[in-house]
């Protein structure tokens, strides 16, 4: 089985500091001011930037954050649409690599992200509701609500990513 969540990341996490005792509406709240956060740290920057241990620019976390929310809002309402609760692992990498994220203009990328939580946060509210429970083919069993905690994780330690690619070429 495919370790995730605090088993994975530590609680809080070893690295952004996420604490995975939250709710549910917390989760929801955190990804909802996501846009707001990811441009604000993309205004002091060209989104272009690298970090030699990263292998993703700022503006590349921002594609991934969103791809990451549209993904899980998809299968959410799968499950709640269709019955369809066995949902497969996915590789972001293959992802990054398809969409080419570090080439994708920033602005577009917050424009995407925006738009993402948007139906996100609406996916994630109408699951909770009907007690969605995904059984996913790495991880196991995933409420409705692991699904926000992951989703709302993933987007707090970029935001952390970003700081720390920022913190470098200000250093450099
Ligand atoms: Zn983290």
């Amino acid at each position: 089985m495919e370790k995730w969540g605090a088993s994975l990341y530590g609680d809080p996490c070893d690295g952004c500091g996420f604490r995975w005792s939250l709710t549910p509406p917390e989760a929801i709240r955190i990804v909802e001011e996501l846009p707001a956060r990811f441009r604000a740290l993309l205004a002091g920057c060209t989104g272009y930037e690298r970090h030699p241990d990263l292998a993703w620019t700022p503006a590349a976390y921002v594609s991934h954050v969103t791809d990451n929310l549209r993904n899980w809002a998809e299968r959410l309402a799968g499950a709640r649409l269709s019955g369809a609760v066995d949902v497969p692992g996915y590789d972001p990498e293959l992802v990054a690599q398809g969409r080419h994220y570090n080439e994708i203009a920033p602005s577009a990328a917050l424009w995407s992200l925006e738009l993402a939580v948007d139906a996100w946060a609406a996916s994630a509210a109408a699951a909770l509701h009907a007690g969605v429970v995904l059984r996913h083919a790495t991880r196991g069993v995933q409420r409705a609500e692991d699904v926000a905690r992951n989703n709302a994780h993933d987007g707090h330690h970029h935001a952390w990513d970003i700081e720390r690619i920022l913190q470098y070429t200000d250093a450099g």
